[in-house]
């Protein structure tokens, strides 16, 4: 399987090697172009039931290479959400709780395919857990930029993993700042730079299509930060639309957080470059907490070509879809919640259609942050039977 680097915005290309700079001269992010062979969606059943099921999809060269935890193969459930009808994928049951693992394992084989030794992230949590335990399976040495006031279970969790954590005071975007002067001695493993990421998050898609026997939904919607999720669906849905698998597009929506929605505030000026803001308040949704999103004029794209949308949720209204997702026995990040008020706000996701809802990351992640901030109920020990 050929493949080589393509500038998002110069079109200029460059070779995969583990010495190529993460981003194009121009500054921009690169697109990965490659040849792919179809899936024979008639024999998939019987195999692997993770992502690598769609190996002819996956652009690596040698399976030797792979590196995977058996992640994928999510469940989608049925439920009423916001008064609509919503089939939810349960991508937080992934291996190491969120659905970064899709990427990781993708980018994690490549690095190995590519023979990088030790690398770096800079991430709000799920995706520096993801990399750290697939480097922890391959072999490889990492390094993990996190803000400070990320969620303690995932900083405990990527130190556990045998990766070095290293806090960063201030917002997300300091984090992103901070990793660039490490880069020198590194690889950098970026979730939201390297497109590697992006050819495993988009099996999500390739997933819900299988799971709804080879039909599109209508809607897919999500939480949006740097966008690692749609940008991979938006993949999906081209490869599966040239392989002649499906013939309808889904229309693609992003739930941002109110308190920092770069990406929204350009979507409603009918803008086509995202501006960078940097006054970003807090946010329970940490893992969206995404001042400079580098793909962002992608993102907005992708939205616009696909009839969708984008609205945002308050700190209130995430903190209410996390209690009614707990009521359904979903427990998710605060994160993954803002899908729930995102749902009754959009008008592009039609009552009796199907509309696909992405659950991102567990809430065992954040479980501090909900009994101390969210204030999810008046729990104490108290609350607790014990038995005699
Ligand atoms: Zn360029």
């Amino acid at each position: 399987m050929r493949a080589n680097y393509v500038c998002s915005r110069c079109h200029k290309k460059s070779q995969i090697s583990k010495n190529t700079y993460y981003k194009c001269k121009c500054g921009s992010a690169f697109k990965l172009e490659k040849t792919i062979k179809r899936l024979p969606i008639e024999n998939l059943r019987d195999r692997i039931g993770s992502i690598w099921r769609y190996r002819e999809a996956i652009p690596l060269e040698n399976d030797n290479n792979i590196v995977s935890l058996g992640e994928g193969m999510t469940p989608l459930i049925q439920e009423n959400v916001s008064n609509k009808r919503a089939l939810l994928k349960l991508d937080y049951l992934c291996p190491t709780g969120s659905y970064k693992d899709r990427g990781a394992s993708v980018l994690v084989s490549k690095m190995k395919e590519l023979g990088v030794r030790t690398v770096v992230e800079d991430s709000s949590g799920n995706a520096g857990a993801a990399i750290a335990a697939y480097c922890a399976r391959a072999g490889i040495g990492c390094e993990i930029l996190c803000p400070e006031d990320s969620s303690k279970e995932k900083l405990i969790q990527i130190n556990s993993y045998g990766a070095k954590v290293i806090k960063i005071p201030g917002p997300r975007e300091k984090t992103a700042i901070a990793v660039q002067k490490r880069l020198k001695k590194c690889f950098y493993a970026s979730h939201n730079w390297n497109p590697y990421f992006l050819e495993g998050t988009k099996t999500v898609f390739y997933e819900i299509c299988q799971q709804l026997h080879w039909k599109t939904p209508d809607s897919i919607i999500m939480p949006v930060g740097y966008g690692s999720i749609i940008l991979g669906i938006a993949i999906g849905i081209r490869e599966l639309e040239n392989m002649g698998v499906i013939n309808k597009i889904p229309r693609l929506i992003a739930v941002q957080s109110e308190a920092c929605s770069p990406i929204y505030k350009a979507f409603i000026k009918g803008e086509n470059e995202v501006t960078p803001l940097y006054n970003c308040k807090h946010t329970y949704a940490e893992g969206i907490a995404c001042a400079n999103p580098v793909r962002g004029r992608e993102i907005l794209k992708i939205v616009r070509e696909t009839n969708g949308d984008i609205v945002t949720v308050s700190e209130e209204e995430i903190i209410e879809g996390v209690k009614i997702l707990l009521r359904k026995g979903i427990y998710v990040e605060p994160t993954s919640a803002v899908i729930v008020e995102g749902l009754a706000k959009s008008a592009k996701v039609k009552k009796e259609e199907i509309n696909v809802a992405i659950l991102t990351g567990s809430g065992l992640k954040s479980t501090m942050r909900f009994l101390k901030k969210i204030e999810i109920s008046d729990f104490t020990d108290k609350n607790l039977d014990y038995a005699d």
